[in-house]
C-alpha cells in the first residue's frame, strides 16, 4: 500500500500566517500606498484575448522588461507566480530529496517551508554565527544557501562584502546561492549585477511589495543563463498569467516613477516611526525594508498582536528573535495608518501599565 500522505508530508501543516481581515492591516509588508497605477490601468483595459488565450509559454515580454530595466540579457531572467514560486523552482532545480537548504536564521519562513515541501532538509544557522564566519553556512555541503537581503523579519542588511566572501567561499562547485531581494527597493541597493558575473547566484525579486501587486502573484529573478534555464525548466510553462505578466511589465518599466515616489515617502515614515517606537522604549531594529521589528511590550508577541487586532490594527508576531525575544513586525504605511497603529499601541501600553500596578 502506498502511504498517504507521503511520509515526509505527514508532519507538514497548512500555511497559516494568522491573517484575518482587519481594518488597518500592517501585517504583510504589502504597499499601503496602493498598486502601481499603470499596472492597474493595464488590467482595467483587458481584452477578451487576455482572458481567452494562454499566456506566453515563458513570459518573454515580462523577461524583456526586466532585462531592459536591470541591464542584463533576457536569457538571464526567470519569472514565476510570485517570488515564492521562483524560490521553490530554484530549490528544486539544484537540490533533491534529502539535500540541505542552509540559511541564516531568523529569516523568511518560506525558506524552511519550501525546503520541507520538496523533501529537503532546512538548516538554520544563527545570524550572529553566519555573519561572524560565512563558512558556517557551507558546513555539511548544502545544495542551496538562501539569503534574504534586507532580511525579513529583522530588516537588517547583510554587508555586501560579507555576501562577496560567502560567494567566494561557495565557489563554482558549491551551492546555489539564492539571494532574496524582496525588499531591495527600500534599501536603495541591489546585487542583481553580481548575478550575471557569478556562476551560481540567483537574485530574486517580487512584484508584491514596492510595486503593490501582491494580488497578481508575480516575481522575477536574475542569474547566469545556464542557471536561469534550469529554474525555468523546474518551474514549468504558462505559470505567469497574461494579465499578470502585462501589468507586471508596466510596473517594472515604471520603477523610477510611481513606485520610487512611494518608496521615498515610505523611507521618511520609517524614520519617523522608528523614533516614535524608541520614545516608547520598544527597541525598534534598524531596518532597510518597509517594516520595523520591535520588542513585544508585554513579552508575549501573540498576546500583544491580539490586543492590537481587537483595536482594528494587524501586526505580525514573532518569537525567539535574537536580542528581542518576542517581537512585533509592523509594515510602514501612509502616516494616518501609522497614527492608528501608534494610538492602538499607546492604549495597549497603558493597559499593561494598569495591570502591573
Ligand atoms: C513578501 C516576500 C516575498 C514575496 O513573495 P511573493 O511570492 O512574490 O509574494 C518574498 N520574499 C520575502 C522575504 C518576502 O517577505
Amino acid at each position: 500500500m502506498t502511504p498517504f500522505p507521503r511520509q515526509d508530508y505527514a508532519s507538514l501543516r497548512i500555511y497559516d500566517p494568522g491573517r484575518r481581515p482587519v481594518p488597518v492591516d500592517l501585517s504583510d509588508n504589502t504597499n499601503l500606498w496602493g498598486p502601481n497605477p499603470g499596472a492597474l490601468a493595464r488590467i482595467r483595459s483587458a481584452s477578451p484575448d487576455d482572458v481567452r488565450c494562454y499566456p506566453e509559454v515563458y513570459a518573454d515580454t515580462l523577461r524583456a522588461a526586466v532585462a531592459e530595466r536591470f541591464g542584463v540579457s533576457p536569457d538571464c531572467v526567470t519569472t514565476g507566480a510570485g517570488s515564492d514560486d521562483i524560490l521553490d523552482s530554484a530549490f528544486r532545480a539544484v537540490a533533491g530529496p534529502g539535500d540541505t537548504v542552509a540559511f541564516p536564521a531568523p529569516t523568511f519562513v518560506m525558506a524552511a517551508e519550501l525546503a520541507l515541501v520538496n523533501g529537503m532538509r532546512p538548516r538554520p544557522v544563527p545570524w550572529r554565527q553566519a555573519l561572524a564566519d560565512p563558512r558556517t553556512l557551507l558546513e555539511g555541503d548544502p545544495a542551496v544557501v538562501y539569503l534574504c537581503r534586507p532580511n525579513n523579519p529583522t530588516g537588517s542588511l547583510a554587508p555586501g562584502a560579507w555576501v562577496e566572501r560567502l560567494l567566494d567561499l561557495a565557489g563554482p562547485n558549491g551551492p546555489l546561492v539564492v539571494l532574496d531581494e524582496a525588499y531591495a527597493d527600500f534599501a536603495g541597493e541591489t546585487l542583481i549585477g553580481w548575478a550575471v558575473e557569478r556562476p551560481k547566484l540567483l537574485v530574486a525579486r517580487t512584484c508584491s511589495k514596492a510595486y503593490g501587486l501582491a494580488g497578481l502573484r508575480c516575481g522575477f529573478a536574475v542569474a547566469r543563463p545556464e542557471v536561469a534555464l534550469e529554474v525555468e525548466k523546474s518551474r514549468g510553462p504558462y505559470k505567469v498569467s497574461r494579465l499578470t505578466a502585462a501589468a507586471a511589465a508596466v510596473a517594472v518599466r515604471d520603477a523610477g516613477g510611481w513606485s520610487a515616489r512611494t518608496v521615498t515617502e515610505c523611507l521618511a515614515n520609517r524614520e519617523r516611526l522608528f523614533r516614535e517606537l524608541v520614545d516608547r522604549g520598544l527597541r525598534p531594529q534598524e531596518s532597510s525594508a518597509n517594516f520595523i521589528l520591535f520588542a513585544a511590550p508585554s513579552g508575549s508577541a501573540a498576546e500583544d498582536a491580539i490586543a492590537l487586532r481587537e483595536q482594528g490594527v494587524g501586526v505580525r508576531p514573532f518569537q525567539d528573535i535574537p536580542e528581542l525575544g518576542d517581537a512585533l513586525r509592523v509594515t510602514v504605511a501612509p502616516w494616518p495608518l501609522l497614527e492608528r497603529f501608534l494610538e492602538a499601541m499607546d492604549r495597549r501600553l497603558a493597559a499593561l501599565e494598569e495591570i502591573s500596578r
